[in-house]
């Protein structure tokens, strides 16, 4: 079964009158203790072998990217991050040192967000590390993005560099024989999650955005949820998707394209959102003045005209064809 498939399966058991939004988007919306606030939550997993390898990433970077995957939710809502749990699956094999470093970057990442640690839980795993967060966050009313209410005619953006990441991994699982210092610059951008705060509450206060998500599975299986969710379609040109100067070398040197990663790579952690058209350029502006970076046009939401919600690529109004093929959990 597919994880689609999986969590299908789980949708629409409560009917619980507190619940606003449940599975569905990246995080549950439910009543905030202010009368014109919601309150956000999300959880998300990291498992030795399924997520990372142990002698790949370090206690500390696993600390940052646990805590910083489950951020990047709440900033896809518009939220702001409040309060974390953190539970633990620890092998009998992991050195004190280890468990030492996670939990003082873990402490200090919680301070540097500013969020709190108010709870967890703590066990023997007989296979392998297992890191479950919880973070609670908040948001006002006006200011929350939803996966499901994008329009045709809109534009869909992203607020960085997509591809990196994947990159990234293809340098830790394959022997590639490019630069080193390339190597270490892209296999850095795997791991060190920047989560996007301050550009989700900025997109989440303009009412020109219409709709919002982060980008953790890869566009290619991102874009298609934002559209299924808004009953749309969407058109995405792929030579205008940001490629990063590191991925555009990685790609040169080991003879790939690097739209092709940037359509498929995975935990790029940037965020994806729709904008009424004519405030696009007036959204690229404030990016600039009041954050110092881009926001990228990447293409258009469109009508639907068949059953499912459809993605289309484009090359230079040419359908891009793929080589490769989509990564999936399951
Ligand atoms: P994200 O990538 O933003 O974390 P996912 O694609 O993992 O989101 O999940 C999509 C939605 O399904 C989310 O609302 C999430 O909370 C929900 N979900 C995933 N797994 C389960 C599960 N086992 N039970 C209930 N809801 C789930
Ligand atoms: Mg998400």
């Amino acid at each position: 079964m597919k994880e689609l498939d999986i969590i299908q399966l789980f949708k629409n058991i409560h009917t619980d009158r507190d619940m606003e939004i449940g599975i569905g988007d990246d995080c549950a919306v439910l009543k905030g203790s202010k009368p014109d606030y919601d309150l956000l939550v999300t959880t998300d997993m990291l498992i030795e072998g399924t997520h990372f390898l142990r002698n790949q990433i370090s206690a500390s970077e696993l600390a940052n990217k646990a805590l910083a995957v489950n951020l990047s939710d709440i900033a896809a809502m518009g939220g702001n991050p409040t309060y974390v749990f953190l539970s633990c699956g620890f092998p009998k094999d992991l050195s004190d040192q280890w468990i030492t470093e996670f939990a003082l970057e873990f402490k200090k990442k919680c301070e540097d967000y500013n969020v709190k640690l108010v709870g967890g839980d703590t066990n023997l795993s007989l296979n392998g590390i297992v890191v479950n967060i919880t973070v609670q966050g908040e948001v006002k009313k006006e200011n929350l993005k939803l996966r499901s209410t994008a329009k045709p005619s809109n534009l869909i953006c992203v607020t960085g560099f997509v591809g990196d990441s994947k990159a990234g991994l293809q340098c830790l699982q394959n022997n590639l024989k490019i630069d080193s210092s390339l190597q270490k610059a892209l296999i850095e951008k795997h791991f060190v999650v920047h989560p996007q705060i301050k550009p989700g509450q900025l997109l989440g206060q303009q009412s020109s955005v219409t709709a919002m998500m982060d980008v953790s599975d890869g566009l290619f299986s991102d874009v298609l949820k934002l559209v299924t969710a808004s009953n749309v379609s969407a058109k995405i040109q792929v030579e205008q998707l940001p490629i990063s100067e590191e991925l555009d070398q990685f790609c040169k040197q080991t003879n790939r394209d690097p739209m092709q990663m940037a359509v498929l790579g995975g935990e790029d952690y940037v965020l994806l959102c729709c904008i009424q058209k004519d405030y696009f350029l007036q959204m690229q502006k404030l990016f600039r003045d009041e954050l110092k970076t881009e926001l990228f046009c990447i293409g258009e939401i469109i009508k639907k005209e068949t059953v499912e919600s459809e993605v289309s690529f484009l090359k230079n109004g040419e359908k891009f064809e793929f080589t490769e093929s989509q990564f999936e959990h399951f």
